[in-house]
């Protein structure tokens, strides 16, 4: 069985299209969260994924677009973008949005936006956080978003292993509490542009994820960005992959 999990895609239709031609053929779709905000396509990336069923947890962005008070948490230019998306969403959207639950768990997995301990707010960005929230579940692995970036916290035994992975890493889960993370799909920030994905592949016993990254039409999506008016830093910054 192939899982495709999917993170921060944040509006991107076009990045989220090329993602799921790559990863085809799969199973099934999970998404760590912030399905919405910064990019131009809400509803439509929402209606993707309700077509595909996927199943998934609630993100400081989805939350905010469902009027939650996490937008006064944001910068200016997330603030903006999220007011836009907020006027743009349809009904529907917004239930399946609304819908989404904190935290998951699937099997081996558990699924969050941010980390177990603060599924909304706490980026899981150092090996000391990463192992404090491997101690609070009670699935062996925590797939997780956020932090836009693709990274492994692995606990060896009390002590911690830190794995970046590159395009077509693949990593045996061996029991081994682990967070991992599969980067973003709609706006990654670790320097390199393409969207960037996970698989889940399940056979048997044996547990193993894949990541990949996925060139993408960056200009269209920027083209749309600024035809809606959306803020030109954030428009910038998926050409650069920050
Ligand atoms: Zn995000």
């Amino acid at each position: 069985m192939r899982i495709v999990v999917l993170s921060d895609i944040h509006s991107n239709l076009v990045a989220l299209e090329a993602v799921l031609a790559d990863a085809a053929p799969f199973d099934a779709v999970w998404h760590l969260g912030d399905v919405v905000g910064y990019g131009p396509q809400p509803d439509e990336v929402v209606a993707r994924l309700r077509g595909l069923a996927a199943v998934g947890v609630r993100g400081n962005h989805d939350a905010a677009a469902v009027g939650g008070r996490e937008i006064e948490m944001f910068n200016h230019d997330a603030r903006t973008a999220m007011e836009w998306t907020r006027t743009r969403i349809t009904p529907d959207t917004r239930t399946w949005l609304e819908a989404l639950p904190e935290r998951r768990a699937q099997g081996d997995f558990t699924m969050v936006h941010g980390s177990p301990r603060d599924p909304t707010w706490e980026y899981v960005t150092s090996a000391p956080v990463a192992r404090a929230n491997l101690a609070v579940i009670d699935t062996p692995y925590c797939l997780h978003g956020h932090t836009h970036l693709p990274i492994v916290y692995r606990n060896d035994d009390g002590r911690m292993e830190t794995l970046a992975p590159a395009d077509r890493s693949t990593l045996e889960l061996d029991g081994r509490p682990a967070m991992i993370n599969p980067g973003s799909v709609g706006q990654p920030r670790d320097g390199n542009p393409a969207a960037s994905y996970l698989v889940v592949e399940l056979e048997g016993d044996r547990r193993r994820v894949v990541w990949a990254r996925v060139e993408y039409d960056i200009a269209a999506v920027q083209s749309s960005m600024k035809a809606l008016g959306l803020p030109p830093r954030l428009v910038a910054r998926l050409a650069h992959g920050l």
